[in-house]
């Protein structure tokens, strides 16, 4: 007889929020990998990630969703719950960012990311720890974080404000939760080549600055993440809590 791996996810049903590119996509595509089946929650269509989660000999179910819609987020996880039956894991990885100098930042370009990177991962999180004690199940999130979750960074006042946040939320639905058989943690990745850092690369010097002082000397992939994700998930994590796990490359030890 075989012995279950302690990082396999199969037989776990994992929603993923933003799951139609970038880190989201890497993220589902390590979950397929790992045996689990992704329910890849997104306001854009999904079908390249269902492919690469298909190639990956997973199951992929797309549900469609904009985050920055407060009564749909509400009523997401118990309709997905419904649905599909039991979640056992939620990656809350959906997240935008916005650039100016803090002089200039504007209202919108605050509340627009607050409420996708810290406001909707709260609420997701929320309904999904209550539907897991209604329910009596154990469950796991993780919360995608950042670098800026632990420095400040620059021209990125309200995306700095939401990681920092994402870490301060981690900890303390772990508190509440560690004892109720949830495990709360998150990934904080380094400069990743997606969407989201496409303005980055585009500078040449910045981008160059960037890779100089990364000690593995490239920047990282989706996929980097999704492994790290997939570990999260698995019950090799099961006495984590509260954690947040920098997947950098080496950034944050320089
Ligand atoms: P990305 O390629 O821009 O992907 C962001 C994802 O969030 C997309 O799927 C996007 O959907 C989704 N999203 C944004 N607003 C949404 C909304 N209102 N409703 C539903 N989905 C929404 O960026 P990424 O780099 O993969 O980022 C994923 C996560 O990693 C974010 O939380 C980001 O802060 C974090 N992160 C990234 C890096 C990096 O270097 N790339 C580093 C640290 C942390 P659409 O495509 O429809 O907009």
């Amino acid at each position: 007889m075989s012995v279950p791996s302690a990082f396999s996810l199969a037989g776990r049903c994992i929603v993923v929020t933003g799951a139609n590119t970038g880190i989201g996509q890497g993220i589902a595509v390590a979950i397929a990998r790992a045996g689990g089946t992704v329910i890849g929650v997104g306001r854009s269509a999904m079908d390249e990630t269902a492919g690469k989660v298909a190639d990956a000999g997973g199951s992929f179910v797309p549900a469609n969703a904009d985050l920055s819609d407060r009564e749909a987020s509400r009523s997401l996880i118990d309709g997905l719950w419904d649905k599909h039956g039991p979640v056992d894991g939620l990656v809350n990885n959906a997240g935008i960012i916005r650039r100016a100098d803090a002089v200039e930042f504007t209202e919108a370009d605050w509340d627009d990311v607050v409420d996708i990177n810290l406001r909707s991962l709260f609420f997701l999180s929320q309904s999904y720890g209550r539907r897991l004690l209604a329910e009596r199940r154990r469950g796991k999130i993780v919360n995608i974080a950042s670098l800026l979750s632990f420095q400040g960074g620059m021209r990125v006042a309200s995306y700095t404000a939401s990681k920092h946040g994402a870490l301060g939320i981690t900890r303390i639905l772990a508190c509440e939760w560690a004892a109720k058989g949830i495990n709360v943690n998150a990934v904080a990745p380094g400069y990743i080549i997606t969407n989201n850092t496409e303005a980055l690369r585009a500078d040449a010097k910045r981008s160059a600055a960037i890779l100089e002082r990364i000690p593995a000397g490239r920047w990282g992939t989706p996929d980097d993440i999704g492994d790290a994700t997939v570990f999260l998930l698995a019950p090799a994590s099961d006495y984590m809590h509260g954690a947040t796990i920098p997947v950098d490359g080496g950034w944050l030890a320089r």
